[in-house]
């Protein structure tokens, strides 16, 4: 029977080591602080953003909530990043994506210092991972990884193939396997015979953003299987870009959606969080 990678269990042991740490430096004195930048009022955003402030005072990281209205300017908001990279007592800086239509998105990623890109978005943090040096890793890819090595599963001399070759996930993801030694392939829509390949994996990672679309005929026995996909079904029902049922009896491990990937960005977040704040000192 396949083992169900529980993710909102491992992002809670996660965030209750990081609380435990952020409590000893508070009586030492010390604090994290997080800046978060909304720009307008999409409510996807205002939840994640909602989400985000709900695990800083869980762990009791300081959030600086910064509440733009739709119609700032570029240069309005970079002066802002300008200031929070400069104030000594902030130690990262998130600004939630998508930002509106009139900004340039590249722009704003690479004006945030990249001492404080607890996001890892910023072109020095991707270039650092890229050849083993220190910086923030992708919060989504980086969950991966820990759900992996929490859940007992070895990377090393694996198998690894990634569907999805985006900036945010599906890159970063491939980069951190070959750090942890896996054999890796990076498919895309252009990759021929996607199923064989996929069915080449002892971890299958899928990260393409179509709902339930890798099925059996995608998996070999006793695969893992990771599932990054999230999406609102017709009936309501949050799915994945596995179709979980029809494969949950050929593997050895899968994650679920909800409760597998997605609790985990936000608690290497705030890892990220403390690991800028511990750098800085
Ligand atoms: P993007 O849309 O940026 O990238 C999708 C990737 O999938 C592209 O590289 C694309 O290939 C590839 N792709 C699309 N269709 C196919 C196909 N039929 N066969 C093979 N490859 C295909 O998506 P993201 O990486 O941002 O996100 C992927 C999914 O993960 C989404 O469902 C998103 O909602 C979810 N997500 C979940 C997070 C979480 O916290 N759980 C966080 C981030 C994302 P090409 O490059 O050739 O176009």
């Amino acid at each position: 029977m396949a083992y169900i990678i529980d993710g909102k269990k491992i992002s809670s042991e996660i965030k209750d080591e990081l609380k435990t740490t952020v409590g000893q430096w508070k009586e030492e004195g010390r604090s994290v602080c997080l800046a978060v930048i909304q720009v307008g009022d999409d409510p996807a955003s205002s939840v994640y953003v909602g989400n985000k402030k709900k695990a800083c005072a869980y762990i009791g990281i300081d959030s600086r909530s910064y509440e733009l209205p739709e119609e700032t300017s570029q240069e309005e908001l970079l002066e802002l990043i300008r200031k929070l990279n400069q104030d000594d007592t902030v130690d990262g800086i998130l600004v939630q994506l998508p930002i509106p239509d009139h900004m340039n998105e590249k722009e704003v990623i690479h004006a945030i210092s990249p001492e404080k890109d607890v996001d890892g978005f910023h072109p020095q943090s991707v270039g650092a991972l890229s050849i083993g040096e220190e910086g923030f890793v992708s919060c989504t890819p980086a969950g991966i990884i820990q759900l992996l090595k929490r859940s007992g599963i070895e990377i090393e001399g694996k198998e690894c193939v990634v569907v999805g070759r985006s900036n945010i996930v599906g890159k970063p993801m491939a980069m951190l396997l070959l750090r942890e030694n896996g054999t890796v392939t990076v498919c895309h829509s252009r990759t021929r015979n996607l199923p064989e390949v996929c069915r080449r994996a002892d971890i299958l990672v899928a990260a393409i953003g179509k709902p339930r679309f890798f099925d059996d005929t995608y998996v070999k026995d006793g695969a893992v299987v990771i599932d990054v996909g999230i999406h609102r079904g017709a009936d309501k029902k949050l799915c994945g870009d596995v179709d979980f049922d029809k494969v949950v009896g050929k593997v050895s491990a899968i994650t679920p959606v909800p409760g597998g990937v997605g609790p985990m960005t936000i608690a290497m977040l705030m890892h990220n969080c403390v690991e800028a704040a511990k750098r800085k000192r």
